[in-house]
């Protein structure tokens, strides 16, 4: 189990709600002319940080783009079967623990295995993840597209499924099978919104009031909370839809248990365990 302290957040991770990291790229420019970089270990100045950031290429943004609008699409067509199908239930809270489970689990998928250099998934899922790390303000720096395009993507087989069974099927089935159908919809849209949540809580300046909301109320991902994670070298706390799950994952060891049965059958080591000249390697900027 791990244990981060507040004194912890405060030394070791990024100070993003300071002035000199507001979420602008002129800040930053700001802060790096008058000498202030100097101070800051991580953030856009970090060589790693620029690196990561320039392998976002033309064929990823236009990937993203085709899936954001094919998602939004799906949702919006089996929205509307969800609602002519009605019936009453009270899950939600169910719904909304799995998609931080799903968050959590991605998470330290990507954070603790594998890297950038792994075909397919090295620099479409595993680089935005290790660029946040030395750079935890670029995710506020992100539009749209880029912020949210990976989860749409992944959401796209499930919700063809799904508007293919309502088009294709008789009401007595869907009537059937409607508490699933209510179930994976609403964790695909919680999935589809979980990197904006990740963003705003990486947000100090400018957030609409019903989010600060929400954050304060924890309904979402708040901005303290999620600091504990961003402590390297960044094996705790991974759930980031709600962080809900966060602190029971913790207390039972779950995170460490998964790591060491995947040690066991592959004889692998997660990355937050490795000698620092290995960790390099995974991560060849983390220690600039
Ligand atoms: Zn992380
Ligand atoms: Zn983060």
């Amino acid at each position: 189990m791990v244990f981060i302290t507040d004194d912890d957040v405060a030394h070791y991770s990024m100070q993003e709600e300071t002035a000199k990291c507001a979420p602008t790229v002129e800040s930053s420019r700001l802060a790096s002319s008058a000498g202030e970089g100097d101070r800051i270990s991580l953030g856009p100045q970090h060589s790693g940080a620029k690196e990561l950031a320039s392998l976002y290429s033309t064929g990823k943004r236009r990937q993203e783009i085709a899936c954001v609008i094919s998602a939004s699409a799906l949702i919006a067509v089996n929205f509307y079967f969800i609602v002519f199908y009605f019936r009453r239930s009270n899950w939600m809270s169910i719904v909304l623990s799995a998609a931080d489970l799903a968050s959590g689990l991605t998470h330290w998928a990507a954070d603790s295995w594998g890297s950038v250099d792994m075909p397919v998934l090295g620099k479409s899922i595993i680089r935005p993840f290790r660029e946040h790390h030395i750079d935890p303000t670029s995710i506020t720096r992100h539009d749209f597209i880029e912020t949210n395009g990976d989860n749409f993507a992944v959401l796209i087989p499930v919700l063809s499924y799904m508007a293919f069974n309502f088009f294709t099927l008789d009401e007595v089935e869907i009537v059937q099978s409607y508490a699933w159908y209510c179930y994976f919809f609403w964790l695909a849209v919680f999935v589809s919104v979980t990197n904006q949540i990740h963003k705003w809580s990486h947000t100090y300046f400018g957030l609409p009031g019903w989010v600060v909301w929400l954050q304060d109320h924890h309904v979402i991902l708040p901005r303290k909370h999620h600091r504990i994670h961003h402590v390297s070298p960044h094996e705790t706390f991974f759930c980031i839809t709600t962080g809900w799950l966060n602190w029971p994952l913790e207390s039972i060891g779950f995170w460490t248990f998964l790591e060491r049965q995947i040690t066991r059958c592959t004889a692998t080591q997660p990355i937050s365990c490795l000698p620092v000249m290995m960790k390099m390697h995974c991560t060849p900027w983390d220690h600039n």
